[in-house]
């Protein structure tokens, strides 16, 4: 063993202590399921994975769920938890699927200030998966508008 392989050692070593640090903080937000990102890579489709683990947007008007009118429940696409119900939601014009609330439970939010903005995030609250954002520009009973990837939804139509 050479003194610059005692070296690099070292360093990875320490990058491994980093990545555990890391890890621990993550685990702190406590969410009932936690998967690895090669388990999320094999469960969700590349789009999928984009958006719930890599917080990307999907592009305005792609998802078929902002023209979906019918009575049902809307569920996270990583864990399957209804998030969403089909009576707070509203057509906002923007090319997302749009709520004025969320399911009692359902969800949890933090700060996003990436993209020069200060945004309120909303993810599911069992599996962390990124939904969209929260804006207060909303209709009535609450003012709110989440704004959600209709990729990271699934959409369970009520029995009639
Ligand atoms: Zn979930």
């Amino acid at each position: 063993m050479t003194r610059r392989d005692l070296l690099l050692g070292t360093a990875s070593c320490f990058a491994g202590m980093a990545w555990t640090l890391e890890a621990v903080a993550a685990s702190n937000d406590a969410f009932e399921i936690v998967r690895t990102e090669a388990e999320w890579r094999r469960l969700l489709t590349p789009v999928q994975y984009a958006v719930l683990r890599e917080k990307e947007t999907e592009q305005a008007g792609s998802s078929r769920l902002v023209r979906e009118k019918r009575r049902g429940t809307f569920h996270c696409a990583g864990c399957d938890l209804p998030v969403y119900s089909s009576r707070a939601k509203f057509d906002s014009g923007t090319g997302w699927p749009s709520f004025w609330a969320a399911l009692e439970g359902a969800v949890g939010t933090r700060e996003d200030n990436s993209l020069f903005m200060r945004r309120t995030e909303v993810h599911c609250r069992r599996c962390g998966g990124h939904l969209g954002h929260i804006f207060d520009d909303g209709p009535p009973p609450t003012g709110l508008r989440h704004c959600i990837n209709g990729i990271a939804l699934k959409f369970v139509r009520s029995p009639v």
